[in-house]
């Protein structure tokens, strides 16, 4: 059996020499005997037979004068061999008396249990409690004693000693560990995992510390920089979430670099990853030395070098917003707020630069706000309304049929032009609803004309379909449940749609193109030559005319090269058996050029301006004079 032996320091304080020897030979001399061992089975309970398998030996030093005793506990102490117990006498002349040492004693270890050893007549119970405090660190020792007692206490004491250390230097231990782990999730709730840049939460503290400053310094000054990259989605999409996270850790690289290269002239600068690709930092300094403008230049200049990912070099460039202390903000927040404003407006002027905010991008966001908030209302206050461009036909100078355009009735501004509005709805999701309405209203008028005069049954209605509405899930099923409504024919509706539509999930649209085609629909490609549009891969979609934007028109009687182009459009529809739409016409030389280019269709304002359903109507009654044709 291993037998563990631990030493137990004692420490005995007797102005009688002779003391300190029956110390001894009591403690000392028992040794790791099954003496002691028998004790501590009698104390703790355990059969003796069984206990020595950690054993106890004790070392005992002696003092003959507190102050002596004193010394060598602190000696002890310091030499991280601490005494566990202290027999001390309560009469010492001249020196200290017992009770006063052990004031001392306690002092430098409170740990130190103590044993007073004394004559009958010595201090009470109730003298020692007053004097030392009620404390379970205490025994009392009448002299003379019995060695037996003093094996025992020692062993007890030094034990319960020994417990109370182990249990001192586990709660250290988990005190170390609560502290250590403390300030991990301090860092972790204020840094950004990935990069290991500031979070949003210490962005916004350290901003917040900057605004109050700047309200107090007049000479102090910051900058918040917010910074979006330009084609972050379109890697994250292509190579993958992985490549995604080293390009974001190579930006905040790229970050610490521009900050470190700026030196004092970032002032106490942080960065920080909101999320995504979504940066922030913060520069600042004094109003002489403070130059954020040639930062962020220089902060362009290193965020565009490439990065290595699988043996390919990827770009990725910032638009980066920057809102000054200038703009006297009272919260981190507003400041945030603008720079991020700032940087929508470096995206919208073509990416990779940065943009100073500027209080009149306030203006056009709180006015966007306020239209966003007037558009979700709109269909429910009845504020859209149809009108209808008239569409003739080159060959028959007859009325082909009609383009709906919509228009919003606001109540403040009037009639808001599409353009205006469409964008809009299209971001917030609107125009999925606005075009179903527009498309039953469109068709519920054609019908009504058709009723009307039962000799127009051939008569058309061209609606036009935003890129998103073709997005939409229960396009197909809707517009069948309009035609089934109005009880239009299918052939007499078309549907125009940009090339914006195209790009994107290409697959995806083409099949939806075709299944619109399938229940009848025309379909129509509208400001044809505007867009990206590749000709070769025109064919794919299941297209029945091109409508040749107006800009075209505009040129085409003075520039020899926009007719060449017209030509050539002209070719290829013939080539793909498809008609051809010119939009924009306003003069009778562009009907009669269009003409010997045998396009088939014309709108624009020579024929008619688009006009509510009531005007537009005398189209149908009145026709138009054979003149207004070629002559
Ligand atoms: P678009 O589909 O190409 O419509 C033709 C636009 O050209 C109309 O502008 C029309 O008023 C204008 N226009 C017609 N003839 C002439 C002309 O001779 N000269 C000139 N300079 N312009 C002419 P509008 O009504 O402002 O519509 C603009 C655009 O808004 C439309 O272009 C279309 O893309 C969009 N839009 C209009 N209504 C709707 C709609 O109901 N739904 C959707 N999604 N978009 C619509
Ligand atoms: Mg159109
Ligand atoms: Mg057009």
């Amino acid at each position: 059996m291993q037998t563990v032996s631990t030493t137990r320091r004692i420490l005995t304080i007797d102005d009688n020499d002779a003391i300190h020897n029956d110390f001894r030979k009591i403690l000392v001399s028992t040794g790791p005997s099954s003496k002691l061992a028998g004790a501590k089975a009698m104390l703790f309970g355990k059969n003796p037979a069984d206990a020595p398998r950690s054993t106890v030996n004790f070392e005992v030093d002696s003092a003959l004068q507190g102050e002596d005793g004193l010394k060598r506990l602190q000696d002890s102490v310091r030499d991280g061999r601490p005494y566990s117990v202290a027999f001390v006498d309560m009469r010492m002349p001249p020196g200290w008396d017992g009770l006063q040492t052990i004031q001392r004693l306690w002092e430098v270890d409170e740990n130190l249990q103590v044993v007073i050893c004394s004559a009958f007549s010595d201090y009470s119970w109730d003298d020692i409690s007053a004097k030392l405090g009620l404390t379970d660190r205490l025994l009392i020792l009448k002299k003379p004693f019995d060695p037996a007692e003093v094996t025992q206490l020692a062993t007890a004491l030094s034990e319960k000693w020994s417990l109370r250390r182990a249990a001192r230097l586990k709660m250290d231990e988990l005190e170390q560990m609560v502290r250590e782990r403390t300030v991990e999730l301090t860092h972790l709730a204020l840094h950004d995992k990935l990069t290991g840049l500031g979070n949003r939460v210490c962005f916004n503290e350290r901003l917040q510390a900057a605004v109050e400053k700047a309200k107090t310094s007049p000479d102090y000054k910051f900058a918040v920089l917010f910074l979006d990259f330009d084609r972050f989605k379109l890697i994250n999409d292509t190579l993958g979430h992985d490549a995604g996270d080293v390009v974001l850790r190579g930006i905040a690289e790229r970050i610490t670099a521009a900050l470190t290269i700026a030196g004092p002239a970032a002032g106490e600068s942080l960065a920080a990853r909101l999320g995504g690709d979504e940066f922030t930092i913060l520069i600042d300094g004094n109003k002489e030395t403070f130059e954020p403008c040639a930062f962020t230049e220089n902060l362009l200049r290193i965020l565009a070098t490439s990065h290595r990912i699988e043996n390919r070099d990827v770009h990725c460039t910032a638009s980066i917003g920057v809102a000054s202390s200038d703009g006297h903000y009272e919260t981190a927040d507003a400041a945030v707020r603008d720079a991020d404003t700032a940087m929508y407006h470096a995206k919208a002027a073509g990416k990779a630069r940065y943009v100073m905010f500027d209080k009149k991008m306030h203006e056009a966001v709180a006015a966007r706000l306020e239209m966003e908030n007037d558009l979700r209302h709109a269909l429910d206050r009845n504020e859209l309304v149809l009108h209808y461009q008239p569409i003739v036909s080159l060959r028959t100078g007859q009325l082909h049929g009609f383009e709906a355009l919509v228009r919003w009735n606001h109540p403040r501004r009037g009639l808001v032009p599409p353009l205006e509005f469409i964008p809009c709805c299209e971001e917030i999701g609107l125009v999925i609803p606005f075009g179903m309405w527009i498309l039953s209203q469109a068709c519920r008028q054609l019908k009504q004309w058709i009723t009307k005069y039962p000799g127009q049954a051939g008569l058309t209605m061209s609606v036009n379909l935003s890129a998103k509405q073709l997005l939409s899930p229960n396009l197909v099923e809707e517009i069948t449940q309009v035609l089934t409504e109005t009880g239009i024919e299918p052939a007499s509706l078309a549907l125009e749609i940009t090339e914006s539509a195209m790009i994107g999930d290409t697959e995806a649209a083409i099949q939806v193109l075709k299944n619109i085609r399938a229940l009848g629909i025309h379909l129509h490609l509208d400001d044809f030559g505007t867009g990206y549009s590749s000709l070769s891969s025109l064919h794919q979609f299941p297209l029945n005319a091109l409508k040749i934007d107006r800009s075209f028109m505009k040129n085409m009687t003075d520039r020899r090269d926009y007719m060449a182009v017209i030509h050539a459009i002209t070719g290829l529809a013939r080539h793909m058996d498809m008609m051809l739409v010119a939009e924009g016409v306003e003069s009778a030389d562009q009907v009669a050029l269009l003409q010997t280019m045998d396009c088939d269709l014309a709108q624009g304002y020579y024929f008619g301006r688009p006009a509510p359903a009531e005007r537009a109507q005398e189209f149908i009654v009145k026709g138009f004079p054979t003149q207004r044709l070629a002559a």
